[in-house]
């Protein structure tokens, strides 16, 4: 019982978290070729972790993990913001806890802004030099804070986040991060974590790392610079887009961006939220896509086929994007995410559909190797139903392709001359042929199987396919 109310209320395992002391001793994660003694002088930095409805345990256990870890003299203060919660614990009872706790202050939110705006407010109490974002359910190890504070010193320009460790949301075992990943996205402006390549490491994997974009929700920067690059965009709600655009802004108006290898803070993942976004997603997008991404922004608008919302006035962002001098995108594309595919190949996007409105949809998450292609209604909205049919014959969902081999239909990653991946659309019959085996594609959703299957040719409605 109380276990799934954790999880319903918070979508981790609270109950667990419940057990383990508030100041759990974690070890040290570090490598051993990080420097422990700073030869420059530090910043001040002050914390702020904004929170909507959290649980006691994980919020305090991050409280927790600041002061024990954070040397005194670099820590001015501790600023929670309670974001519209409702839940009875952050009343009196966390106002009463932390006003004996010496640094941590809290303020609220007069209504639920979101975490963007809570932020922001945040930020106008703080002043110290740098500014700290954490979520409410995070761990600090030993030695997190210098590392970053001594990017900044020496590069006021310079936005860093720490290597984010997994913070288990069932057991809360803190899983160290073995390989040091960095930031990135595809056109859906998902963010998305990427192997660094080889050639960029040299032996140098504990040194910090030049990132196109950070996760967002862990990161420390400059008052200054951050005031100077217009905090966020204050009409973004609830959650997403603020950390790409806090990424685009800070490559294009003059700063960069790291991830910091010696600094680990571990961050309890969780695979939904506990609270409703809605639209205002969307929205967020949207207001990136129109303010940030130039001639750009119409491969996300491929992405999303019908999907719009009203995304407001945006002309006060393109101003102060105006005002920076900041770069174009096309600059950031190819200076700081080269790695990003620009499709040019492309001869037909869109749904791939039968006339009667039944979609190819593929289930592919990132981190899978293997997606899956089913029939289902079409939805019109992009994302799993959108498809790219290539000038090298090739089926493509992102970086996944269509691939029939050993008599399963799957979405595999695309290879340079796998024959297995090469289809023909047939203008005059609207076929999709495959081209090694010679037969086509099939929808046998209104037949037997409900299935995408490959069979032999045939002058059929099961197998003309429309590509819009
Ligand atoms: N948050 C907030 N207001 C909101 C939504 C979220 O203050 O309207 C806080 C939330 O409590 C957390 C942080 O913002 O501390 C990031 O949210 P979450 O952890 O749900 O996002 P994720 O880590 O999944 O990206
Ligand atoms: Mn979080």
């Amino acid at each position: 019982m109380e276990v799934r109310k954790g999880w319903r209320e918070h979508h981790f395992n609270q109950f667990v978290s419940d057990l383990i002391p508030l100041d759990r001793k974690l070890p040290d994660f570090r490598d051993t070729r990080c420097p422990q003694i700073f030869s420059r002088s530090l910043p001040k930095a002050s914390v702020i972790i904004t929170f909507h409805n959290e649980a006691w345990s994980t919020l305090l256990r991050t409280v927790h993990s600041v002061i024990n870890r954070t040397p005194e003299h670099l820590l001015e203060k501790i600023i929670l913001v309670d974001d519209g919660s409702t839940m009875p614990h952050l009343k009196d009872r966390l106002g009463e806890y932390i006003g004996v706790l010496a640094k941590v202050t809290l303020i609220r939110t007069t209504r639920r802004e979101g975490l963007i705006r809570a932020r922001i407010l945040g930020t106008k109490h703080v002043d110290s030099p740098v500014v700290i974002f954490l979520d409410s359910h995070c761990e600090c190890t030993e030695g997190w804070l210098e590392p970053l504070l001594e990017r900044i010193a020496e590069d006021f320009t310079i936005v860093v986040s720490p290597t984010i460790d997994h913070i288990d949301a069932n057991t809360f075992e803190y899983i160290a991060q073995k390989y040091v990943q960095i930031g990135g996205f595809n056109w859906d402006l998902k963010f998305i974590w990427r192997h660094i390549p080889k050639h960029k490491f040299q032996g140098n994997e504990y040194k910090p790392i030049t990132t196109p974009a950070i996760a967002g929700g862990l990161f420390a920067i400059s008052l200054e610079f951050f005031k100077k690059i217009g905090y966020y965009d204050d009409s973004f709600e609830i959650w997403g887009a603020e950390n790409l655009e806090l990424s685009f802004k800070t490559w294009m108006c003059g700063g960069s961006m790291e991830i910091v290898p010696c600094s680990h803070v571990g961050h309890v993942f969780r695979k939904s939220f506990p609270y409703k976004t809605g639209r205002s997603m969307l929205k967020n997008y949207l207001r990136l896509a129109e303010v940030w991404m130039d001639d750009y922004a119409k491969y996300f608008y491929q992405r999303i086929g019908d999907l719009r919302e009203d995304f407001g006035d945006v002309s006060e962002r393109k101003e102060l994007r105006e005002k920076l001098q900041c770069k174009s995108f096309e600059w950031y594309l190819k200076n700081v995410y080269p790695e990003l595919e620009i499709h040019t190949n492309v001869l037909q996007y869109g749904q791939i559909h039968d006339t009667r409105g039944i979609c190819l949809d593929s289930s592919v998450r990132p981190m899978d190797m293997l997606g899956t292609v089913d029939p289902k209604p079409c939805h019109g909205h992009g994302g799993n139903q959108f498809w790219q049919y290539t000038t090298d014959r090739r089926i493509k969902r992102d970086d996944k392709c269509l691939d029939y081999s050993f008599d399963a239909l799957l979405l595999t990653n695309c290879r340079v001359n796998a024959e297995t991946q090469k289809w023909i659309f047939e203008n005059k019959t609207k076929h999709l042929r495959h081209v090694l085996t010679k037969n086509c594609l099939k929808n046998a959703y209104f037949n037997d199987s409900r299935r995408i299957t490959v069979d032999k040719c045939y002058e059929e409605q099961s197998q003309v396919w429309i590509i819009s």
